[in-house]
């Protein structure tokens, strides 16, 4: 039996980064654009999630259907154990406040490709399992 299908475009839309020069802000343009387009809400099935504007300190992106709020977090090549996430008593504040977000991961590859997607929802987010990263 097949519930639903939906058609995946596993490449990210690399032309609409013409006004963004550096490396990292080039590629969250692309995983954001790639999610906004491709992911539908995986708490409530909604069709779309939306984007919140640039530099929220929420999240990312919201489900206007059930209000959940989603964070991306993008790294080329495989997705191992832990994933850089910022600021360690940033990450910390976020996961224990109200508005703790579900988090999407998106592993992507040098031409743009994505090999992979996962969500991880906010439950699973307890500040034991965020590391201090060792100082320089
Ligand atoms: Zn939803």
């Amino acid at each position: 039996m097949v519930v639903a299908e939906r058609k995946i475009n596993v490449s990210f839309a690399e032309n609409i980064t013409d006004n963004y020069i550096s490396a990292s802000q080039k590629i969250r343009v692309l995983s954001e654009d790639w999610v906004l387009n491709q992911i539908y809400c995986p708490n409530c099935g909604a069709v779309k999630i939306y984007e919140y504007e640039n530099n929220k300190p929420v999240a990312d992106f919201y489900c206007k259907k059930c209000n959940e709020d989603f964070e991306l977090k993008s790294k080329k090549g495989k997705i191992g154990k832990t994933v850089p996430a910022g600021a360690y008593s940033k990450m910390i504040e976020r996961i224990n406040s109200t508005t703790k977000p579900n988090f999407f991961f998106v592993g992507y590859l040098e031409s743009f490709y994505v090999n992979d997607f996962f969500v991880v929802p906010k439950h699973f987010f307890i500040s034991e399992i965020i590391e201090k990263r060792k100082p320089l």
